[in-house]
């Protein structure tokens, strides 16, 4: 009599993209721990940490309910020896010892604080942290140290580019990119993407892809959209990286994070409302990336710029293991079938098939 219909015993897809993640996280506490420890195994190059613990958080961010005991884990995926131990001690003592290590940490704290100013990668950072730098300040003063064009813009604008930008921020600035490109060509294609298109309240950055519908006209597309930003006066930042697209090529077996498109990272000026009599500048940086794919290619560099970047790994995960495919931000490879999929009708045909219900709850920050 208390037979459970197969229905009601939902399992749990070790894959992102076949799990409904809603903006809501019940499990923000072991989460957060997760992204720390992650963020440390990135700067220690351990990849394999790092992605187990990312995976960890994707995982626990799409239950439906808050884990409040170990029982809770049985039968969920993703989650090893580490991880499970983490979680373990947050369900005892609130807390987890080797996450408030990592966060007392000196070369954590230092490498953290270089990695947030944008063009600073961790090879950089690595590099001012063996000179004994721990601040910003001492950074900057050292006439040793020659700075990029990027590095540069990042410390000139490091206050507000290193705070979030909101979901109205993000839409005034998709009001002035979208007015400027209606002036260059009235039938582009300019769409949101990024953790704004997955519905997130805040994010680091605005992102965009613009095309138009014909073939070939999007090549002009970006360098008149910088122009017309540069001389409303609001470009305070730009760096247009080509084009590398070559159609013959296959995509690589492993994950790739980097597309071919043309793109643009900008840092622009944004007015903002002030209190009133208050002494203080009446604009804000913010950064802003670009990118200019070809129409055909249009979908599929919508859903590999969507993110998240979990997502997006697992999505390609999916494709290769699940239906022998090779999936990234141009195109959807059948592995069964000797020729490259040249119509954009097959392409679109193809990624129904790996992502039949794709909306909106499947995506998450
Ligand atoms: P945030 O709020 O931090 O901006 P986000 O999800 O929008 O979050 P982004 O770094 O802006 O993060 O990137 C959005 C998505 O675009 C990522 O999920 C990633 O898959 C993709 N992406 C980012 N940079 C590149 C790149 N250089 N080449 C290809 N794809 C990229
Ligand atoms: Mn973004
Ligand atoms: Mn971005």
């Amino acid at each position: 009599d208390q037979y459970l219909e197969p229905s009601t015993v939902e399992t749990v897809s070790q894959y992102a993209c076949q799990r409904r993640t809603t903006m809501e996280n019940h499990n923000q506490i072991f989460t957060d721990a997760f992204a720390i420890l992650a963020e440390n195994a990135e700067f220690n190059e351990s990849e394999g940490p790092c992605l187990a613990f990312m995976r960890a958080a994707s995982l626990l961010k799409s239950l439906p309910h808050a884990i409040s005991s170990s029982k809770d884990l049985e039968g969920l995926p993703c989650l090893g020896d580490q991880t499970k131990a983490v979680i373990e001690d947050i369900l005892e003592y609130g807390q987890c010892s080797k996450v408030q290590d990592v966060l007392c940490d000196d070369r954590y704290q230092t490498i953290k604080l270089f990695t947030s100013v944008f063009g600073v990668g961790l090879k950089t950072a690595e590099k001012w942290y063996r000179k004994g730098f721990h601040s910003l300040e001492e950074v900057q003063a050292d006439n040793a140290i020659h700075f990029t064009k990027m590095q540069k813009a990042g410390f000139l604008y490091y206050d507000d580019i290193s705070a979030a930008v909101c979901k109205a921020e993000a839409q005034a600035i998709g009001q002035i990119v979208e007015e400027t490109v209606r002036l260059i060509a009235p039938d582009a294609i300019v769409t949101l993407t990024g953790g704004f298109r997955r519905g997130k309240e805040c994010g680091h950055d605005v992102d965009f892809l613009i095309t138009t519908p014909e073939m070939g006209k999007e090549v002009w597309l970006l360098n008149r959209l910088i122009n017309r930003l540069q001389n409303q006066g609001i470009l305070l930042y730009y760096d247009i990286v080509e084009s590398t697209f070559d159609k013959t090529r296959l995509p690589c077996r492993k994950f790739e994070a980097m597309d071919h498109f043309q793109k643009c990272f900008a840092i622009i000026k944004l007015k903002k409302e002030l209190a009133a009599g208050r002494v203080q500048k009446d604009w804000k940086a913010i950064r802003v990336d670009f990118v200019a794919p070809p129409v055909d290619n249009f979908a599929f560099a919508l859903l590999g710029w969507t993110g998240s970047r979990q997502f997006e790994r697992d999505l390609r995960r999916f494709a290769r293991h699940e239906r022998k495919m090779l999936l990234d931000n141009h195109a959807l490879y059948d592995k069964t079938k000797k020729y490259l999929k040249k119509k954009t009708t097959n392409n679109y045909l193809a990624l129904n098939d790996v992502c039949s219900d794709l909306s909106e709850w499947h995506y998450k920050g």
